[in-house]
């Protein structure tokens, strides 16, 4: 090991993903993760890469999804998070879901094995002056005293809000002569399943009675925040229960795309989805059930739910702290802090949101840092790319008006410049209205999969044969 490595403060998925990168195009690297010897409020191993909430990496359709073309691309540069999600699937229909614990095993394994990372354990409560390149990826749970040490560089606000974990529970306690297994359209997924979601059917007075109850149950109180804001994306139940009492039924409790087996003449009124957790499929979690309701009343309030009378819970819903950067204002385009370019930041604290999203931009800052290390010049990748979309999105923002107000966000289509033209058919002729959406979304992703692999074939250096055939 040299004696300049790049120090990277986390071994989440950012961390670990920026580790790997930067090793692979020939940095060495310190990895410093402070579990077990301080924990987090959702952390529950010492293991690198841990999933705190769903193992769903969402979507895996490159062609007509923003998160399945995030996946591609990672894939296309050698992404180590991506790798292991691909050996450790679990059934999900149409997303990419993994085996909990076997994934972060597997990238705790391959990163130890590396020989230019080591893995140093221990709290980064400040960043040493002579570490002359750094990347920060503590996640939505840094450390307190990390974050009062960022929070002086930066000069400016760090924003803290609110995320929701949703429980989980063991599968052979579900009454199947109730709950069916099927996937919502009978969609199978990278793991092959067209039955990967088991789900509890409602009638409407069920539902009724169970919205009345989540609105009722007591909840964790927050401290010191009255308005607290969420991210949409992950509302709690009882949050998306208070927005309208059919806001969940339109949410994850929709009943569309599902028959019952049982009673296949009667159509529920709403259906609770359960996805697998671990590769034995003895423990699956409620999918969006995301919740501060406290932990005695989850129990009572779920069993409720047809199916799930005798539910037994491995782990019950809880809420978190989050924190990340007002990156528009505070990082440069190459995810360097304005006030101390030395200092890289990388993840969910950059506001980005999301597994997949925090190690993509772990990918680009391994990346970046291995080039300075190197002396070389490297830009991130064009923003007609979901890796690029995604930098300009933390990045540029501070162009625009609405910094002040920048929130975490997943990829979308929206991130990525719209097309040059709209698609057209065989003959040149504009597509009927219902075709438009998706040949747009399909173009763009070919768009974005050609203009990266033009980026990579133009980086000198870099881990090689990083980019592999469409
Ligand atoms: C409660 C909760 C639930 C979530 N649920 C989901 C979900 O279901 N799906 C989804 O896609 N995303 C979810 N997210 C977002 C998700 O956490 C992030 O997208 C992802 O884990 C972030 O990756 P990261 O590498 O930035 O941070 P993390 O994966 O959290 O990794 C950061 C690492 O830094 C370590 N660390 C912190 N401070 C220090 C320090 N001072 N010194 C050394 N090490 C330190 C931590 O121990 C941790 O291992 C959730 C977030 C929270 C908080």
């Amino acid at each position: 090991m040299t004696d300049n490595p790049i120090h990277i403060i986390g071994g989440g998925l950012a961390g670990c993903e920026a580790a790997w990168q930067a090793a692979a195009s020939g940095a060495t690297v310190v990895l410093h993760e402070m579990r077990p010897l301080r924990g987090t409020e959702a952390h529950q191993t010492d293991l690198l890469a841990e999933l705190v909430c769903s193992n769903s990496f969402r979507a895996d359709d490159w062609e007509y999804n923003a998160v399945g073309l995030l996946h591609a691309e990672m894939r296309r540069l050698g992404s180590l998070i991506m790798a292991c999600a691909d050996a450790c699937q679990t059934p999900a229909g149409g997303a990419l879901a993994v085996d909990r614990d076997g994934f972060s095993k597997a990238v705790t394994r391959r990163i130890a094995a590396h020989p230019a990372i080591r893995v140093e354990r221990g709290e980064v409560s400040s960043i040493p002056s002579h570490w002359a390149n750094v990347i920060v990826a503590t996640g939505p749970l840094t450390s307190p005293d990390l974050a009062a040490a960022i929070l002086g560089l930066t000069g400016e606000d760090v924003l803290s809000f609110f995320d929701a974990i949703a429980p989980i529970l063991h599968a052979d306690t579900i009454d199947m002569t109730v709950a069916w297994k099927q996937s919502r359209y009978d969609k199978a997924g990278p793991a092959g399943d067209e039955a990967a979601y088991i789900n509890c059917p409602m009638t409407r007075e069920e539902y009724d009675a169970f919205i009345d109850a989540v609105l009722a149950g007591p909840k964790s109180e927050f401290k010191g925040w009255e308005d607290v804001p969420y991210f949409d994306g992950c509302l709690p139940l009882e949050v998306m229960a208070e927005r309208g009492r059919e806001t969940p039924r339109h949410g994850p409790m929709k009943p569309v795309g599902l028959t019952n087996p049982h009673q296949p003449t009667i159509k529920p009124y709403a259906v609770v989805q359960l996805r697998q957790d671990n590769a034995l499929g003895t423990l699956w979690n409620m999918v969006g059930f995301q919740t501060k309701l406290k932990h005695a009343a989850q129990t009572e309030i779920f069993r409720t739910i047809p199916g799930l009378g005798k539910a037994v819970f491995a782990r019950l819903g809880g809420l978190h702290r989050n924190t990340f950067l007002n990156s528009p204002r505070v990082l440069d385009e190459r995810l360097r802090l304005r006030a101390a370019p030395r200092l890289r930041f990388a993840g969910q604290i950059t506001g980005v949101e999301g597994y997949v999203e925090s190690a993509a931009i772990g990918l680009l800052a391994g990346r970046l840092a291995a080039a300075d290390a190197a002396g070389r010049d490297c830009a991130p990748p064009p923003p007609t790319t979901a890796l690029g979309a995604l930098v300009a999105h933390i990045t540029a923002g501070h162009l625009s008006a609405g910094a002040r107000s920048f929130q975490p966000m997943n990829i979308n289509y929206g991130l990525l410049p719209p097309l040059e033209a709209p698609p057209q058919d065989a003959d040149g002729r504009r597509l009927p209205r219902g075709e438009r959406g998706r040949a747009r979304k399909r173009a763009m992703s070919v768009r974005a999969l050609a203009d990266l692999k033009d980026w990579a074939d133009a980086q000198t250096e870099g881990p090689p044969g990083s980019v592999r055939a469409l």
